[in-house]
């Protein structure tokens, strides 16, 4: 998760990746530093890898660069379009985030989740949705985002919920059984992973006030060496004299 850091009063607000690629891993040599198989996480931060965020955005939104980054990824690797059935599985925070880009170019998004409080939550963006006991499993959905569950009673939902050759992404380490296994092969299901996005495009979006709605989200702020750990996992660290 991205961590926030001010390089005094005036120069702003920026984001990294919290941990430095070591630059010389076979990942990183092949110039996948976002995998780099030995990450320093306590070293020195290098320029060249700190985001700088709009002076328009408030702390409050940059809190989320980070899920913002992996939901516009999500939406990106949904590959959807105006007819494209979406449902997303969850309600942690980068589940809504990226239920509110997928509507913006596929009003058939739903979101199935088990807490009514969140469910609430997309009503004021214009988002359907439903208790995921209700999922109706018919085989029809194009897309199906598995967000922050990781059981194989979730796993089993999605494989009931996708039509032939449709595509399952999942966030968050998850288990799965040999009947949804049998039902991946059999409907020819692509099944993808995504665990992080571009901090430079989210926020690119995020200056430009495009980005998803992140207000009323669970953020806090914890200043100190602690960082802070908000409801829905986001963890912001910013020195105390900064704040
Ligand atoms: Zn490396």
């Amino acid at each position: 998760m991205p961590v926030l850091h001010r390089n005094g009063r005036r120069d702003g607000l920026w984001a990294w990746s919290g941990a430095m690629p070591c630059r010389s891993c076979r990942w990183c040599a092949s110039g996948l530093i976002d995998h780099c198989e030995a990450p320093n996480r306590g070293g020195p931060i290098d320029g060249s890898s700190a985001v700088r965020i709009d002076s328009s955005v408030d702390i409050e939104q940059a809190a989320f660069v980070g899920l913002v980054a992996r939901a516009s990824r999500i939406a990106q690797f949904a590959a959807a379009g105006p007819s494209t059935l979406i449902t997303l599985l969850g309600s942690d925070a980068c589940t809504l985030l990226t239920a509110q880009l997928l509507a913006r170019v596929a009003p058939r998004v739903r979101v199935l989740a088990t807490d009514d409080c969140d469910l609430e939550r997309c009503d004021r963006w214009g988002i359907r949705h439903r208790g995921l006991a209700d999922a109706g499993l018919r085989g029809d959905q194009d897309v199906v985002v598995i967000g922050g569950f990781g059981s194989p009673d979730v796993f089993a939902t999605a494989a009931g919920l996708v039509r032939p050759r449709a595509r399952i992404i999942v966030t968050e380490a998850s288990e799965f059984d040999a009947a949804a296994a049998r039902t991946i092969v059999s409907r020819e299901v692509i099944v993808a992973g995504i665990k992080g996005g571009s901090l430079h495009d989210a926020a690119a979006l995020m200056a430009t006030g495009g980005g998803p709605d992140c207000e009323g989200l669970g953020f806090e702020v914890r200043s100190g060496g602690g960082g802070g750990v908000a409801r829905f996992g986001v963890v912001v660290k910013v020195p105390s004299a900064a704040l």
